[in-house]
């Protein structure tokens, strides 16, 4: 059981590896990006990259939570909140296998 845990934590990671990877990717340079002539695309391409920054962003987060999760499954902690120590429940778990807070203290930050 712990194995599976530590196994859809892992393919979850490398998933994260991959589209980080795609984010951070140089812009394709075919054609190039002009600013100045219309404004309107500049606009678009500039929204779309704070998009994606958001999104790095949070699969950098979770990545962490990952790790953190991983860590867990080493010394024994896991399925603990790691603020106030009381048990994750199961539920939450299943859904976010990555979870190293429970309930009250993951929506408090
Ligand atoms: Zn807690």
């Amino acid at each position: 059981m712990p194995d599976d845990i530590r196994e859809t934590l892992l393919a979850r990671q490398r998933e994260i590896d991959a589209r980080s990877a795609e984010l951070t990717a140089p812009p394709d340079s075919t054609g190039g990006i002009s600013f100045g002539k219309r404004v309107g695309d500049g606009t678009s391409l500039a929204v779309e990259r704070l998009t994606q920054v958001a999104e790095h962003e949070q699969l950098l987060a979770q990545s962490e939570q990952i790790t953190r999760a991983l860590a867990k499954l080493d010394d024994g902690s896991y399925g603990v909140c790691d603020a106030c120590g009381t048990a994750i429940p199961e539920g939450r778990l299943e859904i976010h296998p990555w979870a190293i807070l429970c309930v009250p203290c993951a929506t408090d930050t």
